[in-house]
């Protein structure tokens, strides 16, 4: 468990801390910028005049519901892993693809060393947390889902490939923690798809996060948990955010054989649906979460990404996490002080 090392950092968390995955909707008139500036029509500053807004707009809503951990909501992305393939030199874009159900995107080529070009993030999260007295999360690609999401003409192999990755994407970190970030969060959603190469998303996080004052946290998607775990809890994080609402909580079964030893960002809220859960819901799922999992592991947030979703529900699928949390808190932090 790591609050101790959250204290140490500097961060007074209330039990069951919230926050989101990262990504948030686009708002209308942001969209219709990006389409404008994808035909010429207006400059790069006019665009970046809209990304600030939304960012803004996005981290008052968020202080505003009363979440405790804050994210920029990635008003400036198109695709998390093109994002990046764009910026790093050694990467070209290549041909729309499709994966994962309906999600396009240019899938990159690694046509030569990869390199890190000085700060991909930095500037949004300086930007985000200077409009908020909360913490900011700083938000990156891990090197494990950059790799299996590109094609690779230049390296050996898949592991060359995320290695080099790896240490490029560490500069990334260390340059946010330079700038003041303590809360990173690396995604790497592809960890469940080949449990075989678990060890390697492990080695490849190590060269991330090995020796760095920051508490680390990691996203990973719903897909075959079962495989890899409890290997998995071997990555070098802090806390692993997972999405557990969308598959009913199966993975409580996992956890009950075998105990979850890290902290968790317990997904609560399903983001692939427009129905938003009642309050309670969402606490008989945090509830069920807690008979597995001690109340001071625990934060509390959606299942992953709400970008899928309009601004109105993301904002009401926050609200119902807040709510059903401040509902909880006082329980537990109740039944934590009878015990003492
Ligand atoms: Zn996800």
């Amino acid at each position: 468990m790591s609050r101790k090392k959250l204290k140490d950092l500097g961060f007074d968390l209330p039990l069951l801390p919230t926050t989101t995955v990262g990504s948030f909707p686009k708002p209308p008139e942001l969209m219709r910028a990006r389409a404008e500036f994808a035909k010429g029509k207006i400059t790069e500053a006019e665009l970046r005049a809209e990304e600030e807004k939304a960012t803004i707009f996005w981290v008052e809503k968020q202080e505003e519901i009363g979440v405790d951990v804050l994210v920029d909501g990635e008003m400036y992305r198109g695709d998390m892993v093109a994002y990046f393939a764009e910026k790093m030199p050694g990467f070209v874009l290549g041909d729309l693809v499709r994966s994962y159900g309906n999600r396009y995107y240019h899938k990159p080529i690694i046509q030569s060393e990869v390199k890190w070009p000085g700060p991909m993030t930095v500037g949004w999260w300086k930007f985000a947390q200077s409009r908020t007295r909360r913490p900011m999360k700083g938000m990156l690609t891990g090197p494990y889902t950059i790799m299996d999401w590109s094609f690779n003409e230049h390296y050996v192999d898949r592991r060359a490939a995320c290695l080099a990755i790896a240490e490029e994407i560490r500069k990334e970190v260390e340059a946010l923690i330079e700038a003041g970030a303590k809360i990173i969060q690396v995604d790497e959603p592809a960890t469940s798809v080949r449990p075989e190469e678990l060890p390697l998303v492990v080695e490849a996080m190590e060269i991330v996060t090995e020796g760095l004052p920051a508490y680390f946290i990691t996203h990973i998607c719903y897909g075959a948990f079962q495989k890899i775990y409890p290997q998995m809890l071997d990555i070098p994080v802090d806390n692993f955010d997972l999405e557990l609402s969308n598959n009913e909580l199966s993975m409580l079964d996992l956890m009950k054989k075998n105990r979850f030893s890290k902290d968790i960002s317990f997904g609560a809220v399903d983001v692939h649906t427009h129905v938003v859960e009642d309050i309670d819901t969402v606490k008989k799922r945090i509830v069920q979460g807690l008979e597995v999992l001690d109340p001071e592991q625990v934060w509390v947030d959606p299942d992953c990404g709400l970008k899928t979703r309009t601004v109105e529900e993301s904002i009401e699928k926050m609200r119902v996490v807040v709510t059903a949390v401040k509902q909880l808190r006082t329980r537990y932090v109740k039944s934590t002080s009878q015990v003492q």
